[in-house]
């Protein structure tokens, strides 16, 4: 729960509180107020120049979007405009939340532009030639309606907010990262800034706080991959070598390699090699004992156990190797049929059982060794648990 929960609230959801206390509780002196003026250029600097640098387009566009819907507002006074901004908005940052990165300046990007262009062009086109259409329309009410601040939100805003945050919510349900959460929160930031403040400025606040949400979303995700290995979903080596760096002067570094490995993938190829170190990097993944798993590269994994001897954490390393040998990887082979068998007793025929062992050494800090001789010490048992038949825990 909390691989979901954290990622979802942190920090989107911070971000907006924080905005919210600004614009409704926080008495700004007049010298500051002067300067939230700049908030909304530097956000969009900011963030162009990030969605640029780090090849994010989604970034991009959702700050376009924002830019032009909250300029618009600015410029022009009016509850239709409002109205109209308050439905596509939503929907527009949605269907840009699901868009694949095929950059700005590509035939996939212009198109992009163009779908936003004409929006704008149609909006402004209804708003001017119909408005009283537009307007009936926009407005249809089933009887008591939420009505906010000045104006009500209508049942087409709100049905298409609400819609939305479904879609989105189930978005990163399925792909739990912070940038997926952060187009999330920035519907309700822009839902607050629509309908429940009364000043330009409070709109514009949380315009750039939805914006704030997105950039900050797709830094955090760029350091999350940075430090995450993308096969296993373990911390990668980068995070190890930080984490070595921050041990105490007592712990445990255990190394652990699969045994025969490279057989795996001569017989039954890459992809399944790839299916078992994720199996085994789940098995990992629940150590007891306090160790952190990490992929420290190939078919080779380390546990750091902080404030643990090596002969403490014996025990922990041995129910892993015994978890990991008792499972059974179930292969899918690629000669599966893609419709159901007529004769389901051929059914378990395709259905290949795997067996794998890993071999695991362990040292712990004694004396002045640094965190790499501790390494080398467990790499060592490592090299001795191989040689002594493998499937087996060794302690230098
Ligand atoms: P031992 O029991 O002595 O550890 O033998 P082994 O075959 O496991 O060890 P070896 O180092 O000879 O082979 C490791 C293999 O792991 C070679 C390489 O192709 C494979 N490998 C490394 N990284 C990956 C990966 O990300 N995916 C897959 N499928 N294979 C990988
Ligand atoms: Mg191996
Ligand atoms: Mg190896």
């Amino acid at each position: 729960m909390r691989t979901l929960f954290y990622p979802f609230l942190v920090p989107g959801g911070v971000l907006l509180l924080a905005v919210a206390v600004l614009v409704h509780w926080l008495e700004v002196p007049a010298g500051v107020e002067a300067l939230l003026g700049y908030v909304p250029h530097v956000v969009l600097a900011l963030g162009l120049f990030l969605g640029w640098r780090f090849n994010r387009s989604r970034l991009i566009f959702a700050l376009l979007v924002l830019a032009i819907a909250e300029r618009a507002l600015a410029l022009t006074d009016g509850a239709l405009l409002l109205r109209t901004v308050a439905v596509l908005l939503p929907l527009n940052l949605t269907w840009i939340s699901f868009l694949r990165e095929r950059g700005l300046l590509t035939p996939w990007g212009l198109v992009r532009v163009a779908i936003i262009g004409a929006q704008v062009a149609a909006a402004g086109w209804l708003i001017h030639a119909v408005p009283d259409r537009l307007s009936a329309w926009l407005r249809w009410t089933p009887t008591h309606w939420l009505e906010l601040t000045t104006v009500s939100v209508g049942p087409w805003a709100a049905l298409a907010l609400a819609l939305s945050a479904l879609i989105v919510l189930l978005h990163f349900l399925r792909r739990p990262a912070v940038f997926e959460a952060a187009f999330f929160w920035a519907l309700p930031a822009i839902f607050l800034g629509l309908f429940v403040t009364h000043s330009q400025q409070a709109m514009t606040l949380y315009f750039s706080g939805a914006g704030l949400i997105l950039l900050t979303g797709v830094l955090e995700t760029s350091h999350f991959m940075a430090f995450r290995d993308e096969l296993t979903g373990l911390a990668a080596r980068r995070a190890m070598n930080e984490a070595l760096l921050k041990l105490g002067s007592r712990y445990a570094i255990a190394m652990v390699d699969i045994d025969h490995f490279k057989k795996i993938n001569d017989r039954y190829g890459h992809d399944v090699g790839d299916q078992v170190l994720r199996m085994v990097a789940a098995k990992l993944a629940a150590v007891a004992g306090g160790g952190r798993p990490f992929r420290y590269g190939g078919e080779e994994f380390a546990v750091i156990f902080p404030g643990k001897g090596a002969e403490e954490v014996v025990p922990y390393l041995e129910r892993l190797r015994i978890s990991i040998e008792q499972a059974e990887f179930v292969i899918r082979s690629r000669r599966r049929p893609r419709k159901k068998p007529e004769n389901p007793k051929n059914r378990g025929s395709t259905r290949q059982v795997l067996k794998v062992a890993v071999s695991i050494g362990v040292a712990e800090r004694g004396g002045k060794r640094a965190p790499e001789e501790v390494l080398k010490a467990a790499d060592q048992a490592l090299y001795r648990a191989k040689k002594q038949g493998r499937n087996q825990v060794c302690r230098k």
